[in-house]
């Protein structure tokens, strides 16, 4: 075999500004190469009890199970419905982006009856709203997405509406996948059953790893359940019994990829959530005062804006496919187009973990006044 067509590879000049991954930073790269130990090596017990304790401070809670799915942030998702939906039992869920489609998509194929309380694309939702659509049948869950990185909107009122969903006798699912770590996301005091997020966004790991955390009153409509959960790989009955005593074997998990975890995890707890989320809004506020001064404003309403992803709304006539091409293959720089309802129509600029920095912030303006007008 000619192997000369193999190149080495060196990607690492890359700048993701997309809706993830982002950038990883070195002590967490570093972490990733450790040699691999045994998943029930002692010392290796010891990383799985801090990885929980870590993203218990992440997650803001305190319940017992929280730990990371191995898998991205959609077998998060996956896990979240197929532990707690049965055959026939009827969820609703909350549409108003791709993510919310994907949620609805997984729970039918769980064989929920599912009922879709629908949204324009970049819209949020109200209280009331849920509140009259949670009247309407006996539904086991509702499922909500916070930050909807199609749109680039952040669902607010979370608490409020985990109050209507519990009055309702139902479950409240968050998705958190592009804010955990980059928005206050408070499982405790808002009390959310159901959460998950991904490795690659705000948390600037590498993709591969979903955490999640799930409350005292969802373990109990687990063990209620009448048949086993469909999906072997994603069953919390069992995993909560590798990643707590007695740690019984389930799967191999990705011992590299929880010492990745642990480190980025370590760092979002040196820095501190609130200045985390300062730092994540301060950039994206000057990304925001740039963008409106190229004519590109954010379409998203501000009191409504995502910090960890901005969709400024493209100026007519430009060719927005070569322009993110030039500036990745000219500039290492990488930013993404919009899709669906919102193709052609907007860029998707993340700023998030890592790479929400202002030096990051400050060369991207500056390549797009070069592109677009020169
Ligand atoms: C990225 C994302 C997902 C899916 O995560 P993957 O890691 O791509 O599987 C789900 N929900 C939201 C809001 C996301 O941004």
């Amino acid at each position: 075999m000619d192997i000369s067509k193999f190149k080495d590879l060196d990607l690492s000049s890359r700048i993701l500004l997309g809706p993830g991954p982002s950038m990883v930073p070195p002590r967490v790269l570093n972490a990733l190469s450790t040699p691999p130990v045994g998943h029930l090596d002692p010392e290796f017990l010891g990383v799985l009890a801090e990885v929980k304790e870590l993203l218990r401070f992440t997650f803001q809670t305190k319940n017992e199970v929280t730990f990371p799915i191995s898998g991205t942030g959609s077998a998060g998702m996956e896990a979240a419905l197929c532990n707690f939906i049965e055959p026939g039992d009827r969820v609703l869920i909350a549409t108003n982006g791709y993510f919310g489609e994907r949620l609805a998509e997984i729970a039918k194929r769980y064989g929920a009856q599912v009922d879709r309380l629908e949204h324009a694309w970049g819209d949020v939702f109200l209280p009331d709203e849920i509140e009259e659509a949670l009247q309407k049948a006996d539904y086991k869950l509702f499922a909500i997405v916070h930050g909807e990185t199609s749109t680039g909107a952040l669902q607010g009122n979370v608490k409020e509406i985990a109050e209507l969903v519990h009055a309702h006798g139902a479950l409240l699912v968050l998705d958190t996948v592009a804010s955990l770590g980059g928005v206050p996301v408070k499982v405790d005091e808002w009390d959310v059953d159901i959460c998950y997020s991904g490795s690659q966004k705000c948390l600037s790991a590498p993709p591969g790893l979903a955490p999640m955390t799930v409350s005292p009153r969802a373990m109990e409509v687990l063990m209620d359940r009448k048949t086993p959960v469909a999906n072997w790989y994603l069953d919390f009955t069992l995993l909560t019994r590798y990643w707590g005593k007695p740690h019984v074997y389930h799967h191999t998990v990705p011992v590299n990829m929880i010492f990745a975890l642990r480190e980025a995890l370590r760092l979002v707890a040196e820095e501190g959530l609130e200045e985390r989320f300062a730092r994540h809004r301060t950039n994206s506020e000057t990304l925001w005062q740039g963008l409106e001064d190229l004519g590109m404003p954010p379409i998203i309403p501000l009191e409504h804006r995502l910090a960890s992803l901005t969709t400024p709304k493209l100026p007519k006539g430009i060719d927005e496919k070569s322009i993110r091409r030039r500036l990745l293959t000219d500039f290492n720089v990488e930013i993404s187009g919009g899709f669906g309802p919102f193709a052609g129509m907007i860029w998707r600029i993340g700023l998030m973990g890592f790479s929400s920095r202002r030096e990051n912030v400050i060369l991207l303006l500056s390549l797009m006044k070069e592109l677009l007008f020169s």
